[in-house]
């Protein structure tokens, strides 16, 4: 994502029901509920009806050689937890959710009915009819695992929709997400097909009343900078019709979220090329590939920013050159002392620790580019593909991205990286050894 103005909070108050017991589902029957985040959620199919704000969560989780499983369901009310067709025993408190699996040698599927909360501060579901999940807040709108590194395919359906207004979202996604990936956003939309890409990918922009010539704007070079994407870094993993969402976030918020397929760009950047391009170029980094700590927010934010401007470079050289003359500008005004990448796992809150600044983004971006400028821009796109190729549909760090850096330019970018990605002064663009 691009950053949003202020405003995030931690909003999860303790959501309780009683559990069921029944006859056991087979000869492994349930169990009392019991924790176990390692239990891992493999596929997650949802459906939603707005109106009466009720939510069906089918949830396959894969093989455990320990019972229980564990999901966070922020301010949820759960309903119901049954398995196999009988209720199975759960337990909630502090917005955790554990339930009475016992261990089991296959992958199983449980079935959760619940009703979710408006939220108003980017966590959850909006009363103007977008989610915003990231980058921990998925529990507030179904039972997930909302760890970066946590990958699990969806399928989504929304209805009760009101008239004269269309619900924007992916029927599915069909590879490996974070769970923050998932949303949609309900507004009176126009959807307006741009082309397709050489891999036969269709892209569309949905706008909303008055927006036509920013939506036109913003997307002027998003199919050629697309199937750039595809060509230069491997195949785009989530569909074959992707595309822009304009949302209504409120005029103090700016940028726009990774939602592949369709992702979100708020409605005051619609017109802005770099966010459109930005978040395009999440289905591989932050997206395609998870992080595996919130510590390698930079292989998302600083990778995608660096792409961005690249892409544009080649489909469109005025809109890259104006993209990095943008960049230096920002880069200008981030304090020295902001985090870009934290040499722990696990450690950060990208929220209260205030990683989540423009830092990762605009040093991030400079870094590849001072690479660039050492090896040719040609190498880095031969090393981030690599990188891809490596990692699509799994887990990557940072870390791992300069052993490829180094592997596939033979250039050691590791002292480059000490002074664009640790060091405690902003540095100059260009500056590496
Ligand atoms: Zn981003």
């Amino acid at each position: 994502m691009r950053p949003l103005l202020p405003i995030f909070g931690l909003v999860a108050s303790l959501a309780a029901c009683g559990g069921g017991s029944s006859s056991p589902p087979d000869a492994a029957g349930p169990v009392q509920p019991v924790a176990n985040p390692d239990r891992e959620v493999i596929d997650t199919k949802l459906s939603f009806d707005v109106t009466a704000m009720t939510g069906q969560a089918s949830i396959t989780l894969d093989h455990s050689t320990a019972p229980g499983a564990s999901f966070e369901v922020g301010d949820l009310h759960i309903d119901t937890v049954t398995w196999s067709g009988a209720d199975l025993p759960f337990a909630v408190a502090s917005s955790r959710m554990d339930l009475g699996l016992p261990r089991l040698d296959v992958p199983t599927t449980i079935d959760v009915a619940f009703h979710w909360s408006l939220h108003s501060k980017f966590d959850g579901e909006s009363a103007t009819g977008f989610t915003f999940l990231w980058p921990y807040f998925c529990g507030n709108l179904f039972p997930c695992h909302s760890q970066p590194s946590d990958g699990t395919t969806f399928t989504l359906d929304v209805t009760g929709v009101p008239a004269g207004k269309t619900a924007v979202f992916p029927p599915a996604i069909p590879a490996s997400a974070p769970a923050y990936q998932l949303a949609w956003s309900i507004d009176a939309y126009t959807q307006l097909d741009l082309g397709a890409t050489t891999a036969g990918t269709q892209v569309s922009v949905w706008y909303r009343p008055n927006e036509l010539t920013k939506a036109m704007t913003g997307t002027q070079h998003l199919v050629a900078a697309f199937d750039w994407l595809e060509k230069t870094l491997g195949p785009y993993r989530f569909g074959d019709h992707v595309g822009t969402v304009s949302v209504a976030w409120g005029p103090g918020a700016y940028g726009g979220m990774e939602h592949h397929p369709r992702w979100h760009v708020g409605a005051t950047s619609l017109a802005n090329e770099v966010t459109n391009v930005h978040e395009s170029a999440h289905g591989w980094f932050g997206d395609g590939i998870r992080l595996a700590c919130w510590e390698d927010f930079v292989l998302s934010e600083g990778t995608v920013s660096y792409l961005a401007a690249r892409a544009l470079d080649v489909v469109a050289p005025a809109a890259g050159a104006q993209a990095w003359s943008d960049y230096a500008s920002q880069l200008a005004g981030i304090p020295g002392s902001n985090l870009v990448w934290p040499q722990t796992c696990g450690k950060v809150d990208v929220l209260k620790d205030h990683l989540f600044t423009n830092a990762p983004y605009m040093r991030g971006a400079f870094f590849y580019k001072a690479v660039a400028d050492k090896v040719g821009a040609g190498l880095v796109d031969r090393a981030l593909s690599t990188y891809y190729l490596a990692h699509a549909g799994a887990t990557g760090s940072m870390a791992e991205m300069l052993e490829t850096i180094h592997a596939v330019t033979g250039y050691d970018p590791g002292a480059c990286a000490q002074i664009w990605l640790t060091s405690a002064t902003t540095p100059q663009p260009g500056a590496c050894p």
